[in-house]
């Protein structure tokens, strides 16, 4: 994933060796709370794929993703994505802070949108959450969409069965004759 604004990267303005070593902590991938939110999906017997583009035409990459139940899972590191409890602005540099976290979240409603228009369903878990109930927030949503699927499926199956009832009748008596 690119963090830089219009090519000047956050590193020139790591003015201060405290913004220096905040922004070097923050992991991308494989946060902690990305290993123990899988984990604890995996604990309820749930299998995914990881960093991964739910739509190969969009480009953002899901951390956590279920293909067959359209879910994406995202984890919001509170720093990046600029958390209302823990997202600080650096004091030098402002503006361009202001500027990149407003980005980011313009950036995160925009993937949502367009994921929901491609029919996932996005889960957005911030760092700072209880692992356990994300994890089951997670677990819920893949199920719901796992039956409205079926559902749908069911749906489909018996619109085609009714459209070719005369074939299924005639292959019904040819095998009971
Ligand atoms: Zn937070």
């Amino acid at each position: 994933m690119r963090h830089d604004v219009s090519g000047v990267t956050p590193q020139s303005f790591a003015s201060s060796p405290a913004i220096r070593q905040k922004m070097q902590q923050q992991r991308r991938h494989d946060t902690a709370i990305e290993l123990a939110l899988r984990s604890e999906i995996f604990r309820h017997g749930l299998r995914y794929f990881v960093h991964r583009r739910p739509v190969a035409s969009v480009r953002r990459e899901a951390d956590i993703l279920f293909p067959g139940a359209r879910v994406a899972v995202f984890v919001d590191s509170c720093w990046w994505h600029a958390c209302h409890e823990h997202g600080t602005l650096p004091r030098s540099n402002r503006q361009w802070w202001k500027t990149k976290f407003d980005r980011t979240r313009q950036r995160d409603l925009d993937t949502n949108a367009r994921l929901k228009a491609a029919g996932w369903e996005v889960i957005r878990v911030w760092e700072h959450e209880n692992v356990v109930e994300a994890g089951r927030r997670v677990v819920t949503t893949v199920a719901a969409q796992r039956k409205a699927m079926s559902n749908d499926w069911d749906r489909q199956e018996l619109r085609r069965a009714r459209g070719q009832g005369s074939v299924a009748q005639r292959s019904q008596s040819a095998g009971a004759g």
